[in-house]
């Protein structure tokens, strides 16, 4: 894996992942649930080459930051982490986790390409539900009003 500048453009880090790990089950990442309570996003990637449960990568351990544009002047600037891990792909899809690639291989899950999950995770965090396309403030209520919006977000 190249060396990983200070600060990284979140699709650059997705393919460097792809990259770096052939077998990727699913990419999920967890992040705040809008983007006015910014946090940090821990990157999680379900891969039988893992070395662990938890392999928390090197290259990300000292202060990393992950660019997000999300449509605004100012892209968001996030810390990020990455951890690698061989527990099975089919993390719950909230407001506060958006899975960012699932892959075909995957019994008895949607399939979701690179593309499609970080267009969903910008939106989420630019506070505008991937389904509906309306402007929403707390993703956690969204979901309870539009059980359609969520479901449309689970693979
Ligand atoms: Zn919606």
């Amino acid at each position: 894996m190249k060396e990983i500048s200070e600060k990284t453009r979140v699709e650059e880090i997705i393919e460097q992942l792809q990259q770096r790990f052939e077998n990727i089950a699913e990419i999920h990442i967890h992040h705040f649930s809008t983007a006015t309570n910014a946090s940090d996003l821990l990157i999680k990637v379900h891969t039988g080459d893992a070395e662990s449960f938890e392999q928390y990568l090197d290259e990300f351990a000292d202060g990393k930051k992950a660019i997000v544009d999300v449509g605004r002047e100012d892209p968001l600037t996030l810390p990020v982490s990455v951890m690698a891990t061989y527990d099975g792909p089919g993390n719950m899809q909230s407001s506060e986790g958006t899975t960012i690639y699932m892959s075909e291989n995957v019994i008895g899950a949607e399939p979701r390409s690179t593309d499609d999950g970080l267009r969903r995770l910008k939106e989420k965090l630019s506070g505008t539900c991937p389904c509906c396309r309306e402007s929403v403030e707390s993703f956690s209520e969204h979901y309870r009003e539009s059980r359609e919006c969520w479901e449309d977000e689970q693979l």
